[in-house]
C-alpha cells in the first residue's frame, strides 16, 4: 500500500490521537500502528476502554488540561493530531446541551491552544453528517448548507468554525471528516463497537439475535421504498483509513478542507435486518415502534470529493462484510 512506503520505519511519523480508546479512535490507532506510525493516545476513559489501547500507548488525560497536553505534545514530538474525543449521543445532547458544548467545544479549544503552545500545526477532526441537519436532498455534498438540528451536531459545527479561524490566524491546517454511519468492526475481531448504552442499529440487531429480546424499529411509515430510514453505512476500518489519508494530505502541505466519509450507497433499516439474518442464519426478533425524534428519512453521502482528492476507496463497501465483522465481535463479547 502506498502509505506504507511514505512512512519511514527508522523515523516514523509521530501522531497524537485523542479519544483513541473509543470505537472509531481505537480502530484508527490500530491501523496507524499497522502502517508504521508512532502513536500516543490521549483519553480520559469517560467513554472509551483501556482494553482498546495497546500497552504503553495510553495517557489518561482530559482535554481541559491544556498545559499537560502541550507538555505531552512537546515530549512526544508529535507532528499532527487526530481528534476524536467527544460525546456522541444526540438524545443526551438534547437533554444536557451544556455538557456537550463544554466537552466537545471547550475540549477542542483547549487542545488547539495546547497545539499552538507546542507548535503542532496539523489536525484531523472527527466531524459528522449531523452538521447538515435535515438536508434538502441526497446525496449530500460538502457544499450543502450547514444547519445542525441538535446540540451534538452544533458542537461539531462550532469546532469546524474554530478550526477555520485557527487556520486563518495561526496557520493550523485541518481536515474535517464528516462521518456518515460508522459500523462494523476490526476484521480480525480484536476491536468492535461497545457503547454504553448502545443506541446504534447493527449492534442492537445482533444483540436481539443473541438474546432473543426484540429490538424496536423506529418507524416504517417514512417516504422511502420500504418505509424505513435509509443511511450510508461505512465500515469503521474504511473510516479509519480516511483519517490516515487526511493526515498524509496535511503533512504534505495540503490546505484545510472538509470531506464527507460515506460510501455513497444507502441502505434501509429493513435491508439491514435482512443482512443480519443472512450473516447470522437466524431471525431477528423485532417490534415496530414510532419514529425516533429527529431522524431524517434518508442520509447518504456524496463521496466523490474524498475519493478524488484523497484517493480513498472503501475496502468493505458491502453490508455483508460490515455485518460479518460486527457479528464476529458480538459473539466474542456476547451479552
Ligand atoms: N434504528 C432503529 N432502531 C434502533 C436503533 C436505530 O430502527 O434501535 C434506526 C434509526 O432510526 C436510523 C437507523 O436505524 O434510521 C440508524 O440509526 P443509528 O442510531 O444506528 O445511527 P444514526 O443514523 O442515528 O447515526
Amino acid at each position: 500500500m502506498l502509505l506504507q512506503s511514505v512512512v519511514d520505519p527508522v523515523n516514523p511519523r509521530k501522531i497524537l490521537v485523542t479519544g483513541g480508546a473509543g470505537y472509531i479512535g481505537a480502530h484508527t490507532v490500530r491501523l496507524l500502528l499497522q502502517q508504521g506510525y508512532d502513536v500516543t493516545v490521549v483519553d480520559d476513559l469517560s467513554k472509551g476502554y483501556r482494553h482498546n489501547v495497546p500497552d504503553g500507548r495510553l495517557c489518561q488525560v482530559n482535554l481541559s488540561q491544556t498545559a499537560t497536553l502541550a507538555e505531552l505534545l512537546r515530549q512526544t514530538g508529535c507532528q499532527a493530531v487526530v481528534h476524536f474525543a467527544a460525546f456522541i449521543a444526540v438524545g443526551e445532547s438534547m437533554r444536557e446541551p451544556e455538557r456537550y458544548f463544554a466537552n466537545n467545544v471547550g475540549g477542542s479549544l483547549s487542545l488547539l491552544t495546547a497545539m499552538l503552545q507546542a507548535g503542532v500545526r496539523h489536525l484531523v477532526f472527527s466531524s459528522t453528517a449531523a452538521v447538515y441537519g435535515t438536508p434538502h436532498e441526497t446525496p449530500i455534498r460538502e457544499d450543502f448548507p450547514i444547519h445542525a438540528v441538535n446540540p451534538y451536531g452544533e458542537s461539531k459545527v462550532m469546532v469546524e468554525t474554530l478550526l477555520r479561524w485557527f487556520d486563518e490566524i495561526h496557520h493550523i491546517s485541518s481536515v474535517c471528516l464528516r462521518y456518515f454511519n460508522a459500523s462494523g468492526a476490526d476484521p480480525e475481531g480484536h476491536l468492535g463497537e461497545e457503547h454504553q448504552p448502545e443506541t446504534h442499529l447493527i449492534p442492537l440487531l445482533l444483540r436481539a439475535v443473541l438474546t432473543g429480546q426484540p429490538v424496536t424499529l423506529f418507524g416504517t411509515d417514512y417516504d422511502t421504498p420500504d418505509g424505513t430510514c435509509i443511511r450510508d453505512y461505512i465500515h469503521v476500518d474504511d473510516l479509519a483509513q480516511a483519517h490516515i489519508l487526511a493526515l498524509e494530505y496535511l503533512l504534505s502541505g495540503g490546505p484545510s478542507d472538509q470531506f464527507n466519509v460515506g460510501t455513497g450507497a444507502g441502505h434501509s433499516v429493513l435491508e439491514m435486518v435482512r443482512a443480519v439474518e443472512e450473516v447470522t442464519g437466524r431471525k431477528v426478533p423485532y417490534t415496530i415502534g414510532p419514529r425516533r425524534q429527529g431522524d431524517p428519512p434518508e442520509l447518504v453521502a456524496a463521496s466523490e470529493k474524498l475519493r478524488t482528492r484523497l484517493g480513498w476507496t472503501p475496502r468493505y463497501a458491502d453490508l455483508q462484510s460490515i455485518v460479518e465483522h460486527a457479528w464476529r465481535f458480538a459473539c466474542k463479547s456476547r451479552p
